[in-house]
C-alpha cells in the first residue's frame, strides 16, 4: 500500500511501533491523547515505550514470525530507530503498511548510500565525500578531500561512536583500523559556524509541514541542548528538507541535520527517518509536538500547526544529570520528561527538560 491510498485511521486504531526507547515511549503518549492505541516490538521487558503503551510484544526483531504477527496486529507499523533490518521491516510490510518507507530505512542506515542519495538524487548539497574500503582508499581521501577529514563507519554510527578524524598521511591506516577495518565513507572536515536541524512531517497527500529552524550544541559528540526558532532562520534549510521528503515520497517525522557554514550555506550531515532529540522542545513550545505530527502522518490526519508560539530551550539529561531531578522538578519554569529508565548509567539519555526563552 502506498501513501496515498491509506485513508486516515479513526480512533480506536492502533499503531504498532517498532523499538521500545524513549521515542517510542513519548510517540506511544501522543497516540494516546488521540485516542490511537499502541502495540510496542522491542526486545527489551519491561521498556520505557511498554510502561505507556497498549500491548507489548517482546522478541529480537530477527524474529520474522514475531514481526508477521505483530504487523497483522496493527493497523500501521512506525519505528522509533533507523536500524531496524531490512528483512525485519520488509516482514512487517507484508501485512501492514510501514511508515516512514523503507527506502527511507535504507538510504538512512548506510552513510555513502545517504550521501549519495542527498546529493545526486535529492540535489541537496552534502560535505564532500569518498568511499573507503582500505587504508589506501583512505590516504587517497585524505588527498581528494585537501588534507583534513572525518572517516565514518557506513553502518551503525550514532552519537560520534564509530568516527576517527585524518590529518596526516600516517594517521590514515590506524584510523581505518580503529574502525575495525569495516566499509567507510570519508567526509572532509567541514569548519561550520554552527550546527542546526529541521524536523518536518509529510503526510501520505503530499502535505508538508516543518518546525523553524532548530540550533544544537553537542557536548562529547551528544546532543546537550537545542534551541527553536534559532535565530537566522532563512527557510533555505526548510527548503531542504522538504526536497528530500518529497524525492523519498515520506510520510511522517524526518529530521535533517545540517553544518552552517561562515557564508550561511548550509551542508547536510546526515537524516534521521524517525522522531529526533532536536525536536523535544516541540512538547512545550505550544504548538503540536513532533510526536504527535508523526503519529498524525502515519495515521493519514491533517498534520496539525508546527509554529511555536515562544523560544525554546531543550537540554538533555543524561544518567550523571538525573541526581537533580527533584530540584527540577520543583523549578516553575522547567518542563520535565523523564523516560522510565530504570538503569542511570553515565552518558545514557535519561529525561529532558524544555524551557521557555522569551
Ligand atoms: P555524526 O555522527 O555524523 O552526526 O557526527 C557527530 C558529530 O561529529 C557532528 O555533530 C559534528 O559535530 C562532528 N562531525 C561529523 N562530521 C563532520 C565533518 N564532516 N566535519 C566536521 N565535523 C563533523
Amino acid at each position: 500500500m502506498t501513501g496515498s491510498e491509506l485513508s486516515a485511521l479513526p480512533p480506536g486504531s492502533t499503531i504498532g511501533i517498532l523499538g521500545g526507547g524513549q521515542l517510542g515511549r513519548m510517540l506511544s503518549l501522543a497516540a494516546a491523547r488521540l485516542g490511537l492505541r499502541t502495540h510496542i516490538f522491542t526486545p527489551e521487558a519491561g521498556s520505557p515505550a511498554s510502561q505507556v503503551s497498549d500491548q507489548t510484544t517482546v522478541a529480537e526483531y530477527t524474529d520474522l514470525k514475531a514481526i508477521t504477527d505483530f504487523a497483522k496486529s496493527v493497523d500501521v507499523v512506525t519505528y522509533e530507530f533507523e536500524n531496524v533490518p531490512s528483512k525485519t521491516a520488509i516482514s512487517a510490510a507484508v501485512a501492514a503498511p510501514i511508515f516512514p518507507p523503507i527506502e527511507a530505512l535504507d538510504v538512512a542506515q548506510d552513510r555513502l548510500t545517504e550521501k549519495t542519495f542527498i546529493s545526486n538524487t535529492a540535489g541537496v548539497p552534502v560535505a564532500p565525500f569518498y568511499e573507503v574500503n582500505n587504508e589506501f582508499d583512505a590516504s587517497r581521501a585524505l588527498k581528494v578531500l585537501g588534507g583534513k577529514c572525518v572517516l565514518k563507519t557506513r553502518r551503525l554510527g550514532y552519537d560520534g561512536k564509530g568516527q576517527q578524524i585524518i590529518s596526516s598521511e600516517d594517521m590514515c591506516a590506524p584510523a581505518f583500523k580503529a574502525l575495525g577495518g569495516v566499509p567507510c565513507i570519508a567526509e572532509q572536515f567541514i569548519p561550520f559556524v554552527r550546527e542546526v536541524s529541521v524536523v518536518g512531517a509529510r503526510s501520505p497527500s503530499g502535505q508538508y509541514s516543518a518546525y523553524p529552524l532548530i540550533e544544537n550544541e553537542h557536548r562529547n559528540h551528544i546532543l546537550y541542548q537545542s534551541v527553536c526558532p534559532a535565530a537566522n532562520d532563512s527557510g533555505q534549510a526548510q527548503s531542504y528538507a522538504q526536497s528530500i521528503a518529497e524525492t523519498l515520497d515520506y510520510v511522517g517525522v524526518l529530521a535533517v541535520e545540517f553544518f552552517e557554514l561562515e557564508d550561511g550555506s548550509l551542508l547536510v550531515n546526515e537524516i534521521a527517518p524517525r522522531v529526533h532529540n532536536s525536536g523535544h522542545f516541540s512538547m512545550d513550545a505550544g504548538c503540536t509536538d513532533q510526536f504527535e505530527l508523526h503519529i498524525r502522518a502515519i495515521a493519514g490526519w491533517p498534520l496539525g500547526n508546527t509554529m511555536p508560539t515562544h523560544v525554546t530551550e531543550m537540554t538533555n539529561l543524561l544518567g550523571e544529570d538525573m541526581t537533580d531531578w527533584e530540584t527540577l522538578a520543583g523549578d516553575p519554569d522547567t518542563r520535565l520528561h523523564i523516560y522510565g529508565k530504570a538503569d542511570a548509567r553515565p552518558g545514557r539519555k535519561m529525561a529532558h527538560i524544555n524551557r521557555r526563552k522569551s
